[in-house]
């Protein structure tokens, strides 16, 4: 494989006519699809579910935040890249309150791993409970994602305390950060002028013909063709994209399970424990945000689960939450034992897919042998923080503009970096 010479630089024998066929409807597809179909590309995106939200993207509600590392490294560099881009298109999409919040973040750094670059180990300057900016700073014209001022410093007291942990508790507060239901984004993605979608299509076979890439069904049945193929089906397009000579991106499943319930079922005592921000660090706890049956929840997860292709939700699973809240949240997690009873808790699992490196693989498979063949998959746990920025950056290579996020750091999210030489 190559580990360097991974960008998209042979871009330019690519076709003019702007016509795109997007496989899966999840974040990864409505996000490449809405970038493109911005710039003028006339896009249809296949799913082989009914409706939205059949795969990872059906989460009920997950968080933006960055990683962060003493050393600032490709990881942190790209979730901070990545989360102002999400909370950037939320903003433009969708609706703040129900659909997303940029709350900030607290993090917990239960095993005192989580590092700060030297320059942002101050506390935020206001100490208050609550220093969130109302909106994601505007990225001008000509500048990246990632390179805006440092947003995650040590919590104060004040944010330690409204999360109801002891004093010295060690933790983070990453102000640009929040929650998200990541359906409502696929949908609001989905619904830009030039984006067709075609649900109950699953796709058995991708060739290319001519100039063309052509999709077609377990019954041979043509389902659509375009000179860019963007194969967005997670751990999915493996089956798709295994047969076809130098494909070796080592995608992987990674199920996992959230655990919620309403919040019409907490005890006032319960509700006054409640942080007014999610909590992250082992796994993440929220709260007041819309479950998918409409009243207002509170969720915690998630599982970890390697080598499992489906995705049932399981009862050891809400034990495992149940643990995790109490390990985050420990006088939270006392105080909610009996949430976790079978008849209140709910669960919702899915399947995330991932690579080795922890990075998604993006842009051209192998841009020699696969011409107008791209990938859009790999997104793990932080698919709400990286999809956007994905969508941009494969946008911004077709269209020959300006990068969304340094060129070093495009490279490592290049699929071409798993090309078989
Ligand atoms: C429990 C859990 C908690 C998570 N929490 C967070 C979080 O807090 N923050 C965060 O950033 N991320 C989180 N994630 C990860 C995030 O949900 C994923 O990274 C993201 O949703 C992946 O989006 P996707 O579009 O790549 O894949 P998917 O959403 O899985 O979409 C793939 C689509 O492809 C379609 N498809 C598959 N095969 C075919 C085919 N052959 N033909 C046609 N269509 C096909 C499917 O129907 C599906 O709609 C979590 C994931 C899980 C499971």
């Amino acid at each position: 494989m190559a580990a360097s010479d991974a960008s998209p630089d042979t871009l330019n024998h690519f076709p003019l006519t702007r016509q795109a066929l997007v496989i899966g409807a999840g974040l990864s597809g409505s996000a490449v699809a809405h970038s493109l179909a911005l710039r003028g590309w006339s896009v249809t995106v296949l799913d082989q579910a009914t409706g939205l939200g059949a795969g990872a993207s059906g989460l009920p509600a997950g968080l933006a935040a960055p990683h962060v590392s003493p050393d600032d490294n490709v990881l942190s560099r790209l979730t901070r890249a990545g989360v102002r881009a999400t909370l950037q298109r939320a903003q433009t999409l969708l609706q703040s309150g129900t659909d997303w919040a940029l709350t900030g973040v607290l993090e917990h750094n239960l095993a005192g791993k989580r590092r700060l670059p030297k320059a942002n180990t101050t506390q935020d300057p206001c100490h208050g409970a609550d220093t969130t900016p109302d909106t994601p700073p505007a990225t001008a014209p000509g500048t990246t994602f990632g390179s805006l001022s440092p947003s995650s410093t040590l919590a104060s007291a004040a944010q330690i305390a409204a999360a109801g942990l002891p004093p010295d508790t060690p933790a983070l507060w990453h102000s640009m950060a929040g929650w998200i239901r990541p359906r409502q984004l696929v949908a609001a993605q989905l619904q830009t002028p030039g984006v067709q979608v075609k649900w109950g299509q699953t796709v058995q076979h991708i060739e290319r013909q001519g100039d063309l890439w052509t999709v077609t069904n377990a019954q041979g049945q043509v389902l659509g063709q375009a000179p860019l193929l963007v194969v967005a089906s997670a751990f999915d397009s493996l089956a798709l994209l295994r047969p076809l000579p130098g494909f070796a991106v080592p995608l992987n499943p990674l199920r996992g399970q959230v655990s919620f319930g309403h919040m019409s079922d907490l005890s006032d005592a319960q509700r006054q424990l409640l942080p007014p921000f999610p909590v992250n660090g082992h796994g993440s706890f929220i709260s007041g945000v819309p479950t998918p049956e409409g009243p207002a929840g509170w969720y915690i997860g998630s599982t970890f689960e390697r080598n499992c292709e489906q995705a049932p939700v399981r009862p050891e699973d809400h034990a495992a939450n149940q643990l995790r809240l109490s390990t985050l949240l420990p006088d939270l997690g006392a105080a909610m034992q009996q949430q976790f009873d079978p008849e209140l808790v709910q669960g919702w699992a899915g399947l995330r897919c991932t690579l080795p490196d922890r990075l998604p693989a993006v842009g051209p498979i192998d841009s020699e042998r696969l011409p107008g063949l791209w990938l859009s998959a790999g997104m793990g746990a932080r698919g709400i923080s990286l999809a956007v920025l994905c969508g941009e950056l494969m946008a911004a290579w077709l269209d020959n503009e300006p990068l969304p996020l340094e060129a070093s750091l495009a490279k490592h999210l290049a699929a071409q970096r798993y090309r078989r030489l």
